[in-house]
């Protein structure tokens, strides 16, 4: 790597690759737009990727132009200074509370932000608002994992590492296209099969580019996983290789496991047998599994598998989340979720006290705040009046966008903090706020396997734009509390985080950064990818009261009857190169020349039977929406089942729109929303 190469962490998905950057001779002065140019490659001494990218990651230097931001605050239309938009923002907020109450405003922020925009976020909310209404989106992507691991383990922990996908000899595929959506990931993969051999076997409904490289694809149902494992789990406690000792099992779990698979009977001996002949054994799982409303009972499904197995706290065996975005673990640590406080930390008396007590507030929340389905029903009957999103895009993302943008155009209230000027959510905002983009930000992010990395600053920021800290510092100035968020650099948020996790000590959770809790700024600049709680954080026990894991009994959901209006099964999901609502991936020239338009999958038969045809239109309809798609028949399909991607939105394809058609189903333990598995029918255009 040249010295001048930047060391930094890639903007997209939640393997959370390093990136050597090296940015053109002459770096443009701060606030003058301009041209820029960085060359981007694989660092190869960051231990996630070990100097691979994907596209995605490849091509970031395609998005790094001015085009499209937001350069300067806005009220309405009009162009307004800094302290203009922050007192309007701070009077506006001010105004709601004094009026209805702390719950009448929320926060609706993203994965996106690093772990001090975050931890920020959370401390403005829970412990000066005075409300838990604040969610994220990544609610939308493993909301459901983190039930699953708090129910399991009594803590969101991911016992596993990257390094046990590679010490596997068997790796079963939950919901996960990885080739596609996690493709570094893959590689690994794909590299340690060459070198061992590893057996690998998809589980997912649709034949996807992953399940046609794998040894094995279980094409079950939607929503068919809990049975699949219950009855898998069955199956090896009948072989004798299951042992239960030490752990806390519930009455009756036994004798209530035992289920019909859900697949042909060939597939499943295929699997028992996979599965009996190789302890080591990684299960990972990713959004096809936790988009559903019975998410956790498949985390916790899979899970249980692995503990009464023995598989798990060793080389090569765990169960295994894999998050969507950059810094989705980085919000669960801080406490971006409306459940949970900062640092794993819960909404007991205790845990409020000692929580007001570092931030030295006394307006500490009083209970977990709205998640973000009935955050935006909450918005839709008027009960929250002042909505703050911080990089996300939700009037595209959120199941039934219909129904979103409704409570949008009703809010008195809605604060937007984007990169970008122009979003289908910035549409609806009285009040836009320039935040800095990727290349411009300066902070944290923990990847899946809990490896804190820093994103550094590559490029000045252009015109107005900030960091969302120091937004939300000037927003928090004026409504009094300055002294609380009187930090002047990422570094300065870092410690104050680092030495909070003291109480997650305190209350018996694993997440320990103290020993950077006061590190100076040179050390915090210089910091190097590290993994907090090593490879094996639950090796010498479980964060439950007890300290034994838990075998959770969960049963197979009951299937949705079939409605003769909606006749067909609607699943959602992403392509290779294209990323959320495409408002990075949108300006990338090379990544739109791998699907240049959203296609909607069905199978042959299915194409016959609703006459729809090759390369022709047709419209899919649900109970919530409708939107057309081109036809692409694909065999990769199971009957009654069909396929739209996510990305395209009004704004930025003027195309589908596929969050017009999931409805607001969520898991009821995680609240998550289920993109997967709803009633549609399709017909001609
Ligand atoms: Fe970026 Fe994910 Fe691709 Fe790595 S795998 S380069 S983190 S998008």
């Amino acid at each position: 790597m040249n010295k001048a190469a930047i060391r930094t962490t890639c903007a997209y998905c939640g393997v959370g690759c390093g990136i050597a950057a090296q940015v053109a001779a002459a770096p443009l002065q701060a606030g003058v737009p301009g041209e820029r140019a960085v060359t981007i490659q694989g660092d190869g001494q960051h231990p996630a990727n070990h100097g691979r990218l994907c596209s995605k990651g490849t091509h970031l230097a395609e998005t790094v132009a001015l085009d499209g931001r937001l350069l300067s605050p806005m009220i309405g239309d009009q162009t307004v200074g800094w302290d203009a938009a922050l007192d309007e923002v701070a009077d506006r907020m001010r105004e709601t509370i004094e009026t209805h109450g702390p719950d009448a405003v929320a926060f609706y922020v993203s994965g996106q932000l690093l772990t001090e925009d975050y931890y920020v976020a959370n401390k403005l909310m829970k412990g000066f608002i005075g409300s838990a209404n604040i969610d994220t989106n990544s609610r939308l992507c493993m909301a459901s994992a983190v039930a699953a691991h708090n129910r399991a383990f009594g803590e969101d922990i991911v016992p596993g590492s990257y390094s046990d996908l590679e010490e596997a000899d068997l790796i079963l595929l939950v919901g996960s296209n990885t080739a596609w959506c996690h493709p570094v990931i893959w590689q690994r993969m794909e590299a340690a099969r060459a070198a061992r051999g590893t057996k690998i076997v998809v589980i997912d409904p649709r034949r996807t580019e992953t399940a046609e490289q794998a040894d094995l694809h279980v094409a079950l149902a939607p929503d068919g996983d809990v049975a699949l494992f219950n009855a898998l789990l069955a199956e090896m406690h009948a072989r004798g290789l299951t042992d239960d000792a030490g752990l806390n099992v519930p009455h009756g779990f036994w004798a209530g496991l035992p289920c019909d698979p859900g697949v042909p009977a060939d597939q499943f001996a295929a699997l028992a047998d996979l599965v009996a002949a190789h302890p080591r054994m990684v299960t990972l799982f990713s959004m096809g599994a936790n988009q559903s409303s019975s998410g956790t009972d498949k985390g916790n499904a899979i899970t249980n598998l692995h503990l009464a197995m023995g598989r798990i706290n060793q080389p090569g065996a765990a169960p295994f989340s894999m998050t969507g975005q950059p810094n989705a673990m980085g919000g669960r640590e801080v406490g971006g979720l409306a459940n949970m406080l900062a640092c794993h930390l819960g909404f007991s008396d205790g845990e409020l006290r000692d929580v007001a007590g570092f931030w030295n507030t006394a307006n500490i929340c009083s209970g977990p705040g709205k998640k973000a389905v009935d955050m935006f029903r909450a918005i839709h009957d008027g009960s929250i009046k002042f909505l703050w999103v911080m990089a996300t895009n939700p009037a595209a993302s959120m199941p039934d966008v219909g129904f979103v943008r409704e409570a949008l155009a009703r809010c008195p209230t809605v604060v937007v903090s984007e990169a970008i000027a122009d979003t289908d959510t910035g549409r609806f905002a009285h009040i836009r706020l320039p935040a800095h983009a990727w290349g411009e930000k300066d902070g944290t992010v923990t990847n899946s396997e809990r490896r804190i990395s820093r994103q550094r600053t590559l490029f000045p920021a252009p015109g107005a734009a900030k960091a969302d800290w120091w937004i939300m510092g000037q927003v928090a100035a004026r409504m009094g509390w300055g002294d609380a968020f009187a930090y002047d650099r990422p570094a300065a948020i870092w410690r104050e985080y680092a030495a909070m996790t003291a109480l997650a000590l305190r209350y018996g959770r694993r997440l320990d950064l103290t020993p950077y809790a006061e590190i100076s700024d040179a050390d915090y600049d210089a910091m190097a990818p590290f993994q907090w709680g090593g490879d094996y954080p639950l090796a010498d026990g479980y964060s439950t009261p007890d300290g034994r894991a838990r075998l959770v009994a969960v049963r197979a959901p009951m299937a949705l009857a079939i409605d003769p209006a909606y006749p067909l099964r609607l699943n959602t999901g992403r392509y290779r190169d294209q990323w959320h609502t495409m408002t990075r991936t949108g300006y990338a020239p090379t990544l739109a020349q791998h699907r240049r338009e959203a296609l909607l999958e069905i199978h042959p038969d299915d194409a016959m039977l609703y006459g729809l045809d090759d390369g022709g239109l047709a419209r899919v309809a649900t109970a919530n929406g409708a939107s057309v798609f081109r036809v692409g028949v694909s065999d990769g399909q199971r009957r009654g089942d069909i396929f739209v991607p996510m990305h395209w939105t009004d704004v930025m394809a003027g195309g589908a729109r596929a969050n017009l058609l999931p409805a607001q189903r969520v898991d009821p333990v995680s609240g998550q929303p289920a993109f997967k598995n709803t009633p549609a029918k399709v017909e001609p255009v």
